[in-house]
């Protein structure tokens, strides 16, 4: 104890790793004695993985010993309960999965094997991933670790909060709406949302396959660009998943913003946002300017109507994907005299309310005499907004905009309103809808030390950009992170 090597980050760990000044099974102990240490207030994880990560750590080291290991051997990382993980319970949140032990490891499970990750546990998250502020989790909220009445933003908000809180040094998340920039941006942390197609989904539990994607949560920026590359690239067992080669993206860091375009959306500065979060955003951009970026303003005009096709096409796609939750083939089952009764009792059991609100919007939106009106034309609403973000990237080369309109808010605050939940996810939600890369990077935090996120918007397969941005404001000075007194 009192090492702390918890709080390193990933690029430290791997450089002590390397020159046997430390060990994987020293650093991992330490992450695991923070998580016994918080997580009865934090509730970050739903299983802890205390045996298997000794072990992998042990074989890490063993790697280590000999030359050469991969960039991220013996580094302890949090996955969120949505990753098939081999042997290991995956519940994504929900009941209907309670008892549901994969017989296989995701895609993106397996290369961080390979590359010797260490997995320490699974992370709390909305069931099904279906919310902004994991308290439609099965198992009960995570706590935001700069203030424990506040939420910790969703869906990945265990994986936000355990990198927050030191009890692993990155974490993996899913994006669908927003779920991985949300909770980044609410913990003060690093998060990226690639390109859709970018990472492999083999083995994640679906939500909207359409939107879906894979993203890194960690405490700096060249720490997810590590992570992000370990996970990126061509899977043939993913038909969606591009064969576009990956780049080396903590090469992209060079630190130089001079003569990038950044784009100013003028619909994403709007009535109702906290004054802290515009004012953080607006810092952020002046400095980014001194730097040498030049700042144009753009128009994104389709906007506003971003929240209700999202809210369309999201639950219409979920419908069709959680129908394979019926009681028969794995998880939860409910004992019953025939099988509808079977498929009824087992999905009234399973699923939580908020799941079953979507269930009933997609079906309605899908059905016969509302498809036209609903589903048909929220799909051309996400023609326009892609065109829209089209139209922006000609004139500059990355966008950049708040991540939600506010800080975090308090636990129950908007549980009661889901169309209130719902627009949190304002200013994320179009990026998804046009497949882009984002990222939030910590910017400033408000009257209360809450953070506060930047979004940094980059064309298809824009990644390095991005980071190269994200990485620059970082080293000149950005935002401190600023660890949350726990
Ligand atoms: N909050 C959004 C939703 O509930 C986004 C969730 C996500 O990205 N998985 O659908």
């Amino acid at each position: 104890m009192g090492s702390e090597l918890n709080r390193l980050t990933i690029s430290e760990a791997r450089e002590r790793l390397r020159r046997r000044e430390i060990t994987s099974r020293e650093l991992t102990r330490d992450c695991l004695e923070r998580i016994a240490a918080l997580e009865p207030r934090l509730n970050a994880f739903i299983t802890v993985c205390e045996t298997e990560a000794m072990a992998q750590a042990a074989e890490a080291d063993r790697r280590l010993a000999q030359s050469d290991a991969p960039s991220l051997c013996g580094i302890p990382l949090g996955i969120k309960d949505i990753y098939c993980t081999r042997g290991v319970r995956t519940t994504c949140a929900s009941k209907i999965l309670g008892n549901f032990t994969p017989p296989f490891d995701a895609t993106v499970i397996e290369k961080l094997r390979a590359e010797g990750a260490v997995f320490v546990g699974k992370a709390n998250m909305d069931e099904f991933a279906m919310g902004s502020s994991t308290e439609n989790s099965a198992f009960g909220p995570t706590r935001n670790p700069h203030d424990l009445e506040r939420v910790a933003g969703g869906s990945s908000g265990g994986s936000a909060a355990a990198v927050a809180a030191d009890e692993c040094l990155a974490s993996l998340g899913t994006d669908t709406g927003g779920s991985i920039r949300l909770p980044a941006s609410f913990c003060g942390v690093v998060g990226i949302k690639p390109t859709y197609s970018r990472v492999s989904r083999y083995g994640v539990v679906a939500y909207a396959s359409s939107l879906d994607q894979v993203g890194p949560l960690a405490r700096t920026v060249r720490d997810a660009a590590a992570v992000l590359r370990a996970v990126a690239g061509a899977d043939p067992r993913d038909s969606t998943c591009s064969a576009r080669p990956v780049p080396d993206y903590e090469r992209a860091l060079s630190g130089e913003v001079r003569g990038m375009r950044i784009g100013v959306p003028r619909e994403y500065f709007v009535e109702g946002m906290d004054g802290a979060v515009e004012g953080a955003v607006r810092g952020a951009l002046k400095r980014l300017e001194s730097m040498g970026a030049r700042t144009v303003e753009i128009s994104l005009p389709h906007t506003d109507y971003a929240v209700a096709a999202y809210y369309l096409i999201a639950t219409a796609e979920a419908s069709a994907n959680l129908a394979r939750y019926d009681g028969v083939r794995y998880g939860l089952r409910a004992g019953a005299d025939n099988n509808i009764e079977l498929y009824n009792r087992t999905r009234a059991q399973g699923f939580g309310a908020e799941v079953k609100r979507r269930i009933m919007l997609g079906t309605f939106a899908l059905s016969a005499g509302y498809y036209d009106a609903y589903y048909l034309k929220a799909q051309k609403v996400r023609t326009l907004i892609r065109r829209d973000f089209e139209r922006a990237f000609e004139s500059c080369d990355l966008v950049a905009a708040p991540v939600a309109p506010t800080t975090a808010f308090r636990l129950g605050e908007k549980t009661g309103d889901p169309l209130k939940m719902y627009l949190s996810d304002i200013f994320t939600i179009s990026v998804n809808l046009a497949g882009l890369p984002a990222m939030s990077v910590p910017c400033g935090a408000d009257e209360g030390a809450l953070p506060i996120g930047l979004q940094l918007i980059g064309p298809p397969f824009g990644e390095e950009a991005i980071l190269r941005a994200g990485d620059a404001w970082e080293r000149a000075g950005g935002f401190a992170r600023r660890a949350p007194q726990l």
